[in-house]
């Protein structure tokens, strides 16, 4: 069981330039602040090394990842309404993909079965050309195709769990056949993408599975689509590696959405991942994304990480 994060993902603060902004350092001060009380769960941290920018390129054009570089090197500023990034951004940026590309590394060479990246700023927003909603870089895509492109890895199956539809991660893979990318997500809010109907394009038709819910969605409703529409359709792909996109919006005490899962939810949840990824054989890796009521998130986080850490 491992865990990557680094400091350098408190000092990313979107609050500086969009005052109140909810995707702030304390987020990640709550989850450790938590797992530090509960002695990590037994599970060994490691610091993340920065993500290169070659491994950015795998899903990110040169020109994106050298915006973003010189945006915060030349003190930084807002990209949109609700995307900021600072002077010290970049580093929090390359840090927080780098934790998901770590912790992928050390999974798919069996030093650990299951991993936990707790990198800020969140990425699962961010298109390939694209900063959006609170993301600079794709981390998982980035993780999942360094698998795939450096790893030996043929199939990768990405669980967004996030209340909000993974737009960027979803571009970034929806013509291939080699990443099946299932989202389950709360419909009419932010992204607005995500429809059901969007299944991929082309050679990926198929290997995308969006599933909005309604607000007020429970933990019900969630657990049914993940054991009863997204697992057979993941076992059928037998991937070598899971990734979980996870987000912790959907709690019942998060501001943004207004789903009703509980931190239990989250454990129930990974129960299900882990064990359906036991049957294939595959290491499971999750990666942090949203998640912004700080209680809320860290109680959940340490739900995740005990269900994900069980022995089976
Ligand atoms: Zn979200």
């Amino acid at each position: 069981m491992l865990y990557f994060s680094h400091p350098a993902c408190l000092e990313h603060d979107p609050g500086e330039g969009l005052p109140g902004h909810p995707e702030r350092p304390e987020r990640l001060r709550a989850i450790e602040g938590a797992l530090a009380a509960r002695d990590w769960l037994g599970w060994e941290r490691r610091e993340a090394p920065a993500a290169s920018e070659e491994e950015l390129r795998l899903v990110h054009p040169a020109a994106h990842v050298e915006r973003i570089r010189e945006l915060c090197r030349s003190g930084g500023g807002s990209i949109d309404i609700d995307t900021f990034a600072g002077e010290a951004s970049y580093e929090a940026a390359l840090r927080s993909a780098g934790a998901a590309c770590a912790m992928t590394r050390a999974l798919l060479s069996g030093e650990a079965k299951v991993g936990f990246a707790a990198g800020r700023p969140p990425g699962h927003h961010a298109e390939p050309e694209r900063a959006m909603g609170f993301c600079l870089f794709d981390s998982v895509a980035v993780a999942a195709a360094l698998a795939i492109a450096e790893l030996g890895v043929e199939r990768v199956f990405i669980l967004d769990w996030d209340v909000h539809h993974g737009n960027g991660t979803a571009e970034i893979f929806r013509r291939r056949d080699d990443v099946l990318f299932a989202s389950i997500h709360q419909g009419g809010i932010f992204p607005g993408s995500g429809a059901r109907e969007d299944t991929g394009t082309g050679p990926g038709e198929g290997f995308t599975t969006n599933l909005p819910v309604p607000a007020g969605s429970e933990e019900g409703l969630w657990v049914s689509l993940l054991e009863e529409e997204i697992l057979p359709a993941a076992d059928r792909f037998r991937p070598q590696l899971a990734l979980i996109s996870a987000g912790f919006d959907a709690h019942r005490d998060d501001p943004l959405a207004e789903c009703r899962l509980d931190a239990g939810s989250f454990g129930r949840m990974a129960t299900i991942v882990r064990a359906a990824a036991a049957e294939w054989g595959a290491p499971v890796g999750a990666v942090l994304e949203g998640g912004y009521a700080l209680e809320a998130l860290a109680d959940s986080v340490v739900a995740t990480m005990s269900a994900l850490g069980e022995e089976k």
